[in-house]
């Protein structure tokens, strides 16, 4: 048993389809799992559809990338109305700002004497939510570097020749639009983001509900300090390996963190409660 609740899908920069999401994560006989993708929820009906008759619990998911006092703050959304207007407004919004900001980051490597070509990092990315792990891709496809990691410690990484920053909410636009569509906000990987426990004070002012306490990036000693800020905070607690897939440099693999089954029931409730306090069905 276990749980995974932070995966990525070839929706958005994952390599695994939802097919080969859900063969996984029954074959790991993980009891729930979240496909977490970013600024798209393009893959969870099909998950939900594939898991009908298996004993996989699919839980609604999405994750949001944020900007707060120059750090990168990412929010996962659990249990969320998935259809709501609201979100899929907004996540359309962002998914079209990331393809022009692709475009650009296109040009800039062209710049630099990089032959790579936008209609092929779009088609790598088939009609999903456009990243950099697909210009990264195209990259290495086309020899033009060696590696992943070589294409993004070089030329796409943060602060990189060819780097752009992409368009984001505010973190408190985002926790607010998960509640508005009934779910529950998680800042994910708090130890990669290096979230202190005055700005876990903060984020739980604005209205954030728990912390990914397990993740692959976290070694036990960060996981025992975040699981001791939730207890001292009053805060409930998820996690995830944050899978991409295979053939990424960060291609954690899914259901690899032990994270055990009773984090579901809580986080659900919450979701009960936000739910009853919005009036939402
Ligand atoms: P984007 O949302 O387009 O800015 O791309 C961010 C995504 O790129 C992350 O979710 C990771 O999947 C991936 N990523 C970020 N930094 C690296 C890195 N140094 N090596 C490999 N993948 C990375
Ligand atoms: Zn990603
Ligand atoms: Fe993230
Ligand atoms: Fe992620």
């Amino acid at each position: 048993m276990g749980v995974d609740l932070h995966i990525h899908s070839q929706a958005s920069d994952g390599t695994l389809s939802v097919e080969q999401i859900i063969e996984r994560a029954e074959r790991q006989r993980l009891s729930a799992i979240s496909i977490t993708d970013h600024d798209t929820v393009a893959g969870i009906d099909m998950a939900i559809k594939l898991s009908a008759d298996r004993s996989l619990e699919i839980i609604p998911g999405i994750e949001l990338s944020c900007v707060q006092d120059k750090k990168d703050v990412h929010i996962l959304g659990y249990f969320i109305d998935y259809h709501g207007r609201e979100l899929l407004d907004n996540l359309k919004r962002l998914r079209e700002s990331r393809a022009s900001r692709a475009e650009d980051m296109v040009n800039k490597l062209r710049d630099t004497g990089l032959d790579i070509n936008y209609e092929e990092v779009k088609e790598c990315a088939q009609g999903g939510s456009i990243g950099r792990p697909h210009i990264a891709q195209v990259l290495v496809k086309n020899g033009l570097v060696g590696s992943i990691s070589e294409a993004f410690n070089e030329h796409i990484g943060s602060g990189g020749p060819s780097y752009m920053p992409k368009y984001v909410l505010e973190v408190t636009s985002v926790i607010e639009l998960i509640h508005k569509v009934g779910g529950v906000a998680s800042v994910a990987h708090p130890g990669v983001s290096n979230i202190s426990e005055d700005f876990l004070l903060w984020l739980k002012e604005a209205g954030l509900d728990a912390v990914e306490v397990w993740h692959s990036e976290h070694n036990e000693v960060v996981t025992q300090k975040y699981i001791e800020l939730t207890k001292k905070h009053n805060l409930l607690r998820t996690g995830g390996s944050d899978c991409h897939g295979l053939g990424k440099s960060r291609g954690y693999v899914l259901g690899t963190v032990c994270i055990p089954d009773s984090i579901i029931e809580p986080l659900e409730s919450r979701s009960r409660e936000i739910r009853t306090l919005r009036n939402i069905s």
